[in-house]
């Protein structure tokens, strides 16, 4: 058996069949391209879902094999349904790691674990971001420089209705003067949740070699660990404390 990370890449996957800039750029849809540069590490094995496969893809063995699943979704998250979500909610508590991409934070998964709207500003212009690394000693920032620049963006802004991150690794900043929390990490459960904000359909974000970067640092980041199952049960003193 080997061990390696055991990714699985979950897309909606209808953009790219639909709209004619978004094929160009992902002919394959994006989970291959992310799955792609995923395989090219030696540590991590990725395989790829989509919405509508039997299952979304997301069956109890391939569910029970997925150490980080990774999920975009945006026009269509109101297909995904309940009792999928609620098999992802159990493997997440149970310690499966979740890294949720760009419109995700709209995905039931998402919300669901957060227990907030999830709510945010956007605007569809083009324009560039900077994100700013602001905690530079956390894994997820591991080979970045200060900052990542992406030319081309859809805007999103705070305010971002999540609860406050465990870590903020990452806030970005756009021209026209707004500022976002957009790389979030939580600990929920035994598992470990990752909300990365780039990734819009219409520009070759997932191309981008810093992105690349973060990503795969990210899916180290929430693989699961060897650690304690605790138990939830009446409890007996470990010291004598009858005198
Ligand atoms: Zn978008």
């Amino acid at each position: 058996m080997s061990n390696k990370i055991r990714v699985t890449v979950w897309n909606e996957y209808r953009h790219e069949k639909t709209n004619d800039a978004v094929k160009a750029i992902y002919p394959d849809g994006m989970h291959s391209v992310i799955a792609g540069f995923l395989n090219s590490q030696p540590d991590i094995e990725a395989k790829t879902a989509t919405l509508d496969e039997p299952e979304h893809g997301l069956t109890d063995e391939v569910l029970s094999q997925t150490d980080v699943l990774i999920w975009w979704g945006h026009m269509a998250h109101h297909e995904v349904s309940d009792s999928v979500v609620n098999k992802v909610h159990r493997r997440v508590l149970d310690g499966m790691g979740l890294i949720a991409l760009h419109s995700a934070h709209f995905s039931k998964i998402f919300t669901k674990l957060m227990g907030t709207t999830c709510a945010l500003k956007w605007r569809e212009f083009g324009e560039h971001e900077r994100l700013w690394v602001i905690e530079p000693g956390h894994p997820i920032a591991s080979g970045i420089g200060e900052y990542i620049e992406i030319p081309q963006v859809e805007m999103y802004g705070e305010r971002f209705d999540i609860p406050a991150p465990d870590t903020l690794v990452f806030i970005s900043w756009y021209p026209g003067g707004e500022v976002f929390r957009s790389g979030c990490c939580y600990y929920r459960g035994r598992g470990k949740v990752f909300y990365f904000r780039p990734g819009h359909e219409t520009f070759p974000i997932f191309h981008q070699p810093e992105i690349q970067k973060v990503i795969t640092n990210a899916v180290r980041w929430a693989a699961p660990v060897d650690g304690p199952i605790p138990t939830f049960e009446h409890w007996l003193p470990i010291e004598d404390i009858s005198k």
